[in-house]
C-alpha cells in the first residue's frame, strides 16, 4: 500500500467478484442473480435510449424513476431516492448518518459490505449476533446505538421476519435512523414500505438486480420521509450529480412498470426455491426457510469447501461462508428448474 494514502485504505480488502464465467458453459449459482434476466420492455426501452443518442446529460436527480416508484407506493416523488445498485444508495446513507460515536447495530451474519462501510467512513459499528436458529432477535436491539440496518430477509441466511417485529424496531428506536435493506424483499417477505408514513426514522431500501433481474443494470433505490430523502440528496449531489445513466433510467423505470412479468418470474423462482429446497432436504441438507432467492444449506457430514470445490469441477458455481457458526454453509442461488436439477444431480453424485 502507498504511503499516501488513508491508513484506513489499508484495512479495506479489495472485492473479489467470484467467478466470471463465460454463461453457457456454467451453472452460475453464486451471486444471487436472477436466471430470467429483465423484462423484455426495459430490454426494449434501453435500445430506444441508445438510438436516441447520449449526447445529453440524463436527468439530475433520476425523476422520471421516482416518480413511477413512488406512484406505486402512494409516495410522493421526493421520498424516493435512486442511486448505481443499492451497494451505492447504503454507501450514501451510511455517509449520511450521525452518531459516529455510537455503534451503528447489523446482523452477525449480515451483508459484508456494512462493516467495510463502516471501516471507510470512520462509523463506529457492533454485530448483533443471531439467535440458535439463525434469527435476528429484535429484542437484542434494544441497547445504546447511533443507527440500524438489518437486511429483510436477512442474508445470507434468506430468513425474513414479518412486518409487525420491523415495526417495533423501528418504533423501538424513534431518535436513531432504522434502515431496512429490502434486497431481496420480493421472493416472499413483506416490505416496510407501508410504515414510512408513520416512522420518520425508518429508510428501505431496495434494489432492480435481484427480482427484475437487472444486476448488470446497477439501479437500486431509497424509501423514507422527506427529511431522510434530502439528505441522501446532499450527499450525492456531492459525489456525482448524476446518479443513473440515461439507460438504467429507460431500462429501470419500463422494468417497473412490466408488473406482470415481474409477478409471474418471481413466482417461477419461488417454486423453485422450494423445489430445490426439497430436492436438497433428501440429501441430507439442512436448509434454512429462505424467502429470498437463494437458500442456505449444510450437509451434516459433508464439509462445505469439499462440495464448493466438486460442484466447481462439475462446471457448477455456488458461494461457501468463512465464519463461526456458518463454516459449513453453502449459498445456493436459485436458477430455472433445469439448472436447480442439475445442481441436485451433482450433488447427488458427490
Ligand atoms: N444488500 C444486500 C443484502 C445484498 O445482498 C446486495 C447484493 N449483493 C445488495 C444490498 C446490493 O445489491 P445491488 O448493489 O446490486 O443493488
Amino acid at each position: 500500500m502507498s504511503q499516501f494514502w488513508s491508513p484506513i485504505v489499508r484495512t479495506l480488502t479489495p472485492y473479489v467478484a467470484g467467478e466470471q464465467p463465460a454463461i453457457s458453459t456454467l451453472i452460475k449459482l453464486n451471486t444471487n442473480e436472477n436466471p430470467y434476466g429483465p423484462s423484455p420492455h426495459a430490454l426494449a426501452a434501453m435500445r430506444e435510449a441508445v438510438e436516441d443518442g447520449l449526447r445529453l446529460y440524463p436527468d439530475p436527480s433520476g425523476l422520471p424513476l421516482r416518480t413511477v416508484i413512488a406512484e406505486t407506493h402512494g409516495l410522493e416523488p421526493d421520498q424516493v431516492f435512486v442511486g448505481n445498485g443499492s451497494d451505492e444508495v447504503l454507501a450514501h446513507t451510511f455517509q449520511a448518518l450521525l452518531n459516529h460515536d455510537k455503534p451503528l447495530l447489523f446482523p452477525d451474519i449480515s451483508y459484508s459490505f456494512y462493516p467495510t462501510y463502516c471501516r471507510l467512513y470512520g462509523i463506529a459499528y457492533r454485530n448483533v449476533p443471531l439467535d440458535e436458529v439463525m434469527r435476528v432477535n429484535i429484542a437484542d436491539y434494544r441497547q445504546d446505538c447511533g443507527a440500524i440496518i438489518l437486511p429483510n430477509p436477512n442474508a445470507p441466511t434468506g430468513i425474513a421476519l414479518p412486518l409487525g417485529e420491523i415495526e417495533t424496531l423501528v418504533r423501538d428506536h424513534p431518535d436513531q435512523v432504522v434502515v431496512i435493506d429490502e434486497a431481496y424483499v420480493d421472493f416472499g417477505a413483506e416490505s416496510a414500505v407501508s410504515l414510512i408514513k408513520t416512522c420518520p426514522n425508518l429508510l428501505v431500501v431496495q434494489t432492480f438486480s435481484k427480482s427484475r433481474g437487472l444486476a448488470g443494470l446497477r439501479v437500486g433505490f431509497a424509501m423514507g420521509q422527506r427529511h431522510l430523502i434530502e439528505a441522501l440528496e446532499r450527499v450525492k449531489d456531492s459525489f456525482n450529480s448524476y446518479p443513473l445513466d440515461r439507460l438504467a433510467l429507460a431500462g429501470a423505470v419500463a422494468s417497473w412498470q412490466d408488473r406482470d412479468w415481474f409477478e409471474r418470474h418471481r413466482d417461477l423462482l419461488m417454486n423453485s426455491r422450494e423445489r430445490l429446497a426439497i430436492g436438497l432436504r433428501d440429501l441430507g441438507f439442512q436448509v434454512l426457510p429462505s424467502s429470498a432467492n437463494f437458500v442456505f444449506a449444510r450437509h451434516p457430514d459433508k464439509s462445505g469447501m469439499e462440495l464448493l470445490h466438486a460442484l466447481r469441477e462439475r462446471s457448477i458455481l455456488v458461494r461457501r461462508f468463512a465464519g463461526e457458526r456458518i463454516e459449513n454453509y453453502l449459498r445456493i442461488s436459485i436458477g430455472t428448474d433445469a439448472e436447480c436439477d442439475k445442481l441436485l444431480a451433482a450433488l447427488a453424485e458427490i
